[in-house]
C-alpha cells in the first residue's frame, strides 16, 4: 500500500489494565477522505490522538509520508504536513474573523500572499460577511469552519477532525461536510472521526469500523454500511455517553 499518506501497524495504547485501542493497522490513502467510526467508547478518540501525538502509543508504529513518527513530538507531526482540528473549537474569540485566519498564515505567508489566501479561506469558509466580526459572535457553526480553516492554513497534507459536527445542527453538519468535500477536491486527503452516520454517508470514501478498540471492519463506505454487523454494533448495547 505505497499510496498510503498514514498508516499504523499493532497500534496500541493501554489506560492501566484497559486496553483503549489494539492491535490497529490503519491505512490512510493519498486523496481520500476516510472516516474512523463506531460506538461511544470504541478507541476513536484515542487512536485520533495516538496519531497526532498527543497519547504515546503503549506498542506498534506510527507512519506518516513514509517516515516513522511513532516518538514524534506533535508539532514536529505538524511540521512534516499533518494539520488538526479538535474537538472543541478554539478560535481566538475576541479577534475578527480575517485576523483569527491572518495568525494561523502568518506562520507560512506575509504581505499580499497573505492576504490573498486569507481572502480565498474566507470564501471557502463562507465567512465573507462575517470577516470582520469578532469570532467569539459567529454561530457554534461557523466558529467550527473557522477553526477548519485556520487548520488549512497551515497547507497539509493531512487534515485531521475529530468529530467536526459536535453540536451542530443538521444544515450546519451538511454544510461542514460540503466543505470537507470541497478541500478534499483541492488536493487535501483527510482523516475523520465521527460519530453521525448521516454525515459519514455525506462524506466518507473509505471507512475503518472500530469496536471496543480492534478495527471491527474496513472498507468502501458502500460496503461498510451495508454490513449487518456494523449497523448491530451502531444499535447495540455497547453504546453509552462518554
Ligand atoms: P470514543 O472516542 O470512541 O468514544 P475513547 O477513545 O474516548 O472512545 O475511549 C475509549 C476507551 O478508553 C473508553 O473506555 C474510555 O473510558 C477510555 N479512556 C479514554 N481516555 C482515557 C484516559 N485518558 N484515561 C483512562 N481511560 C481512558
Ligand atoms: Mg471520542
Amino acid at each position: 500500500m505505497s499510496d498510503a499518506v498514514l498508516r499504523t501497524a499493532g497500534l496500541s495504547k493501554r489506560f492501566g489494565g484497559h486496553a483503549a485501542v489494539s492491535d490497529v493497522d490503519l491505512a490512510v490513502r493519498r486523496g481520500e477522505i476516510h472516516c474512523l467510526i463506531g460506538p461511544n467508547g470504541a478507541g476513536k478518540s484515542t487512536l485520533f490522538k495516538l496519531i497526532v501525538g498527543t497519547h504515546e502509543a503503549t506498542a506498534g508504529r506510527i507512519e506518516f509520508l513514509g517516515r516513522d513518527v511513532t516518538a514524534s513530538r506533535p508539532y514536529e507531526r505538524v511540521r512534516l504536513g499533518m494539520s488538526i482540528k479538535m474537538q472543541a473549537p478554539s478560535v481566538f474569540k475576541e479577534l475578527p474573523v480575517l485576523q483569527n485566519l491572518h495568525t494561523a498564515l502568518q506562520r507560512h505567508l506575509h504581505g499580499a500572499a497573505l492576504a490573498r489566501e486569507a481572502e480565498r479561506l474566507l470564501d471557502l469558509l463562507d465567512l465573507r460577511a462575517d470577516a470582520r466580526k469578532p469570532a467569539g459572535a459567529l454561530a457554534h457553526g461557523q466558529q467550527q469552519w473557522l477553526e477548519i480553516g485556520m487548520a488549512m492554513a497551515l497547507q497539509p497534507t493531512l487534515l485531521l477532525m475529530d468529530e467536526p459536527t459536535a453540536g451542530l445542527s443538521p444544515e450546519e453538519t451538511f454544510r461542514t461536510g460540503e466543505l470537507i468535500q470541497r478541500l478534499n477536491a483541492d488536493g487535501t486527503t483527510v482523516l475523520v472521526v465521527e460519530h453521525d452516520m448521516a454525515f459519514i454517508r455525506q462524506i466518507a470514501q473509505r471507512v475503518t469500523v472500530l469496536h471496543f478498540g480492534k478495527v471491527f471492519s474496513e472498507g468502501g463506505i458502500a460496503d461498510v454500511i451495508a454490513d449487518p454487523r456494523v449497523a448491530e454494533i451502531y444499535l447495540g448495547k455497547t453504546q453509552h455517553v462518554h
